[in-house]
């Protein structure tokens, strides 16, 4: 009798661990599809991680929606890429005061990034796709959340490793893949200018139809200059965005064909935003992996 009556109490004493346990994880809200998978790969269980954006989802038109101010307000730490990506949302943010607001564009040195006159930062935002930067993105992620929970920093440490690992993978993997693209042809046409790192990094000339930002929208002069260019340079294939409207590109392609040329569409990019949550697509590593297939298969 006594045995089990000890028994009872240590199933309770340990189930009311576990659930103090769960309840103290630290709510941790991120904006954009890249930033979500990022800090899921390092925070693992130890977070409840909501994701403000989803697939699809261009950043820099973001507003938010009441619920995601309630998702802000019960948030300790608030993940966001900065720059200006997410133009809209800066002023929330600065509601947000009380709240531990992260930008992981902080763990850039600003003198290596590209300069824009597009944004309040004066900085290209679309930084995910330098991998080098991700990765020290990804030491920012880590040291950020040992920072917040100190008890589980061998575990953060442990992930950021892998992960680490996982990205060097990657870049090795794109390196590949791209040196069978003669230089000459690594001109990569795009619906706005966010593949600029993209281009750094792996050497391809970039240019996008709008500005860095989406808010501006392309003018007819824009097209007549793109489609131009793209003829004098025997461009292939020119590349719809998953975040932004196919129109613009659609409008280029018109153009190109109205002065007895053809271009082809070659297929959509993940730019501000990654596939649906659950597919390949879905994470960074997937995403980056489809872009340079996709881009590869059709400028060759
Ligand atoms: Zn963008």
């Amino acid at each position: 009798m006594k045995k089990t009556l000890i028994f009872l109490l240590l199933v309770i004493t340990f189930s009311c661990k576990n659930e103090k346990e769960t309840n103290e994880k630290l709510n941790v809200v991120t904006t954009t599809t890249m930033i979500t998978d990022l800090v899921k790969n390092i925070g693992s269980e130890h977070i409840n991680l909501k994701g403000l954006m989803g697939s699809g989802v261009d950043p820099h038109l973001y507003k938010a929606s009441e619920g995601d101010v309630t998702k802000l307000s019960s948030a300790d730490i608030i993940f966001y890429n900065g720059l200006h990506l997410e133009g809209k949302l800066v002023e929330v943010f600065e509601k947000m005061k009380n709240k531990k607001t992260v930008a992981v564009a902080e763990a850039l040195d600003k003198s290596t990034l590209i300069g824009s006159e597009y944004f309040a930062s004066n900085y290209d935002p679309h930084i995910w796709f330098d991998i080098d930067y991700w990765k020290l993105a990804t030491n920012f992620v880590v040291k950020t959340l040992s920072e917040a929970i100190p008890e589980k920093k061998t575990d953060f440490e442990t992930n950021g490793k892998t992960y680490l690992q996982k990205l060097d993978s990657l870049s090795d993997k794109l390196k590949k893949t791209i040196a069978t693209l003669p230089k000459e042809q690594r001109i990569l046409v795009t619906a706005h200018d966010a593949f600029n790192y993209f281009g750094k990094a792996f050497d391809f000339e970039v240019v996008g139809l709008q500005g860095l930002s989406t808010a501006t929208e392309a003018g007819v002069q824009d097209v007549q200059k793109l489609s131009a260019f793209i003829i004098e340079n025997k461009v292939k294939a020119i590349f719809v965005e998953s975040s932004v409207p196919k129109r613009t590109i659609e409008a280029l392609q018109a153009s190109v064909k109205s002065k007895g040329h053809e271009v082809t569409i070659g297929g959509t990019l993940f730019s501000d935003a990654l596939g649906n949550a659950g597919t390949v697509e879905g994470t960074y590593i997937g995403m980056f992996e489809y872009n340079v297939n996709t881009i590869v298969n059709a400028l060759k």
